[in-house]
């Protein structure tokens, strides 16, 4: 590659970047980006030829590859095509996508609901819309990149609070001047960690100090709650979130982000967020894909069942061996290695024994807690899920992860 300049700082930000990417290509390091060419049933892939147990999935129900969600796929096809005509305000906006919608909404147990093409558009796009110069935005740091970027673009004052700490919530809540607009945003699951956000006492706190809520929900819709409504569900409280927002790209099979909430706020979101009024519509197949999905998950409610026992095989089996799991008590788990170097070893035994897992390392995760992020499914076998975790505990020990 030709640089206009060869030393200025994008050159030596690009060449630090390739540098560490040859260098675990060529120690045989590097799992990131491999080509998947079969999803089987999604608890199985087939990566380079080799039959692989799937640990890095966010499909927690087991629904890709759902005959119902395919076959509504393919009509949606055959009806709309495959494109979109643009923009929904002008020419894209289909029946599907208020069908979707209205699917979205009564799941939620909300007035309304809006799609984007994209969770992590959605994030930026809605906190960016709400929250201007002047206002307060108030994040825990563990919050997703895409909720992080949607508060830098506000131009709302940024503060953030220790992950999952009240006490330091409630004192930011007590620094914003009483006159402006306040908006608490966290993740409802954590997605690097697992854990779930204190949901009781956000609420209570917001509450008492008059903030607006905003909870992604990416990681605990079809996981939490005993319908899988997400939660609020979880807590038994209902009507306590103001911007329900979710991603399509996880439990549900397709693509595309979601806010639920009061008619007003979708209304507004409808006629003043740039990703919706400046970018096209979801396409006709991931539209009707997520709408069946929505209607799955309460057609098949052992899915969550089976996915709550698999939950607890997991992270009690993971624990059992020894490893750190930090507090997490959902599908995703943690499997603490150390630092980066070990983190990618560990990643290396177990793909060489078809365990497909994933590492995490710096500056994703702070330095010292790089960590295989393993999730299960509901797709998955008890025997599936305790050869996974014998291959961790041998490559743990032989990392010296474990002992
Ligand atoms: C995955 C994820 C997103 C982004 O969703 P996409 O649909 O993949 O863009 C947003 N928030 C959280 C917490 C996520 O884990």
């Amino acid at each position: 590659m030709d640089y206009k300049n060869t030393n200025d700082a994008v050159t030596r930000r690009i060449r630090a970047m390739v540098d560490r990417v040859n260098m675990l290509k060529e120690n045989d390091l590097y799992f990131y980006n491999q080509p998947i060419s079969e999803l089987r049933g999604g608890a199985r892939v087939l990566v380079n030829g080799h039959d692989m147990g799937m640990y890095a999935s966010y499909s927690y129900l087991g629904l890709v590859g759902h005959p119902r969600i395919n076959a509504a796929a393919k009509a949606a096809v055959d009806k709309y095509a495959t494109g979109t005509h643009g923009v929904r305000t002008l020419a894209g906006s289909l029946k599907l996508h208020d069908e979707l919608e209205a699917t979205i909404s009564e799941f939620k147990n909300t007035e309304a609901a809006i799609t984007y093409t994209s969770g992590y558009v959605t994030n930026l796009t809605v906190v960016s819309t709400l929250m201007g110069r002047g206002d307060w935005v108030i994040s825990d740091k563990l919050n997703h990149a895409s909720i992080v970027d949607g508060c830098m673009m506000s131009g709302a004052e940024f503060r953030r609070f220790r992950h999952n700490d009240m006490e330091e919530l409630e004192k930011r809540l007590q620094q914003a001047p009483s006159d402006v607009s306040k908006l608490v945003v966290a993740d409802s699951v954590f997605s690097m960690d697992g854990d779930v956000i204190d949901f009781p006492r956000v609420v209570e706190l917001c509450k008492k100090y008059n903030a607006w809520l905003m909870i992604d929900e990416a990681h605990s819709l079809g996981v939490l709650g005993k319908t899988g409504r997400g939660i609020e569900e979880h807590f038994g409280m209902e009507d306590s979130i103001d911007i329900k927002m979710g991603t399509l790209s996880k439990t549900i099979p397709s693509v595309g982000g979601y806010v639920a909430g009061k008619k007003e706020i979708i209304t507004y979101l409808r006629h003043a967020s740039r990703a919706y009024i400046f970018s096209a519509a979801l396409p006709p197949a991931q539209a009707a894909a997520a709408n069946e999905a929505f209607k799955v998950i309460l057609d098949e409610p052992w899915r969550i069942q089976k996915l709550q026992v698999n939950t607890d095989q997991f992270i009690n089996g993971i624990k059992k061996r020894g490893f750190d799991t930090l507090l997490t008590s959902t599908a995703i788990v943690p499997i603490i290695c150390g630092n980066d170097e070990r983190a990618f070893l560990m990643t290396r035994e177990a793909q060489h024994h078809d365990v497909f897992a994933l590492p995490v390392v710096s500056p994703a995760v702070p330095d010292g807690l790089a960590r295989l992020r393993a999730t299960v499914t509901a797709a998955h076998e008890p025997e599936e899920i305790e050869y996974a975790m014998n291959v961790f505990e041998k490559a743990g020990k032989e990392i010296g992860i474990i002992s």
